[in-house]
Formats: C-alpha cells, sequence, structure tokens
C-alpha cells in the first residue's frame, strides 16, 4: 500500500533510517574537511589570542544617542571582537540588548551603504544627489496636492540634541505640527 505520498513503505525502519542518515552525513563531512585539510586544532597561542596584532580602539554604540561605551578590537583595520568599555563615565561598563550586539550590525552583510533605487523590480545604485532630488521632489509634489499636513515626521533615537533641534526646525518650515519621536519616551 501505498503512503500519502504515493510512496511504496521503506524496508528499514523510521529509527534505522535516522541512524544511518547521521552516519553517512558524518562521514561526508569528515571527508569533505580531511580532503581539504581545513580544519586543524588552534596552537595555544591562537586559543589565548586569535587575533594577533589587533588593537582595542575606545570608541562608542552609536546605535543610539546615549552614547555607550565600547571597546573595538581592531586588526588590520577590521572590527574583529567587541567588549564593554568598562571605565567609560556614562555607560559605566554596561550595554543594552542592542548595543552589544554592533560589530554585528557593521559587518552584516544585508547593511546598506549607499542609496539603493528599484528599477523594474531590480534594485540599482543611485548617488546620493539623485535619492535627495527625488525624495524631496516627491515631498513637494505631496505638499503642494495635499497641504503639509499630509506628512508625519518621526525623530530618531540616534538624534543627539542639536539633530533633534534641526529636525524641530525642519517639521516646522514644513509647516506642520506632526511630529513626533519614534519611541514616544
Ligand atoms: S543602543 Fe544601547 S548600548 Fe547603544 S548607545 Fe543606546 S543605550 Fe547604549
Amino acid at each position: 500500500m501505498e503512503n500519502a505520498q504515493g510512496n511504496a513503505p521503506s524496508k528499514i525502519g523510521r529509527r534505522s533510517f535516522l541512524k544511518l542518515a547521521a552516519i553517512g552525513a558524518g562521514i561526508g563531512a569528515a571527508s569533505a574537511f580531511t580532503a581539504g585539510k581545513s580544519l586543524r586544532a588552534a596552537s595555544a597561542e591562537e586559543i589565548k589570542n586569535p587575533f594577533p596584532g589587533s588593537k582595542r580602539v575606545k570608541t562608542i554604540c552609536s546605535i543610539c544617542s546615549a552614547g555607550c561605551g565600547i571597546i573595538a578590537e581592531v586588526q588590520n583595520g577590521v572590527w574583529v571582537r567587541q567588549d564593554v568599555a568598562q571605565d567609560h563615565p556614562i555607560s559605566q561598563g554596561s550595554h543594552c540588548c542592542k548595543g552589544i550586539d554592533q560589530i554585528d550590525l557593521i559587518k552584516s552583510k544585508q547593511r546598506v551603504k549607499f542609496p539603493l533605487k528599484k528599477v523594474n523590480g531590480e534594485w540599482k545604485r543611485i548617488t546620493w544627489d539623485q535619492a535627495v532630488d527625488e525624495i524631496s521632489a516627491k515631498m513637494l509634489k505631496l505638499r503642494a496636492e495635499n497641504g503639509p499636513d499630509v506628512a508625519m515626521f518621526l525623530g530618531s533615537a540616534k538624534f543627539n540634541l542639536q539633530q533633534a533641534y534641526y529636525f524641530r526646525k525642519f517639521t516646522a518650515m514644513w509647516g506642520t505640527n506632526n511630529i513626533d519621536h519614534v519611541a514616544r519616551v
């Protein structure tokens, strides 16, 4: 009798099949590693210091404007490891859950480093000038057609005091009181 997928039942049991699959996967992985000689035991020195020649640089987390202290370990110009800055006068050796992950935010392959525009379903790189020109033209068209209350401006926790001041000024210049903070704190 066939099962729901239309296959004839196997002669080996489910448990035996899983055991065989695990053994097969193990042999396959071991052969791949030994053939390429890509695995070896780390030396005692590498365990002690996996990034030889690296420098510890004092910096700050840029996710929000609290500016908590971070020690960035840098090797050959690449940020390789993160530590908390115990002696930072504000954060005093602590981070929030976002700051502890700052290095992964920087190294993420999904990080957008320049403006992109979707053209015929494909993301194309454009210049900052083109991005600002096109966005501002669309905003002005919306305001001309619907009035200034067509827009709502949401500030960011990234803003420092001065940036928040300019953001408020910009919203007033636009002509609306629709302004708030993303977190509403
Ligand atoms: S995101 Fe967190 S760790 Fe980073 S500055 Fe703000 S409070 Fe500090």
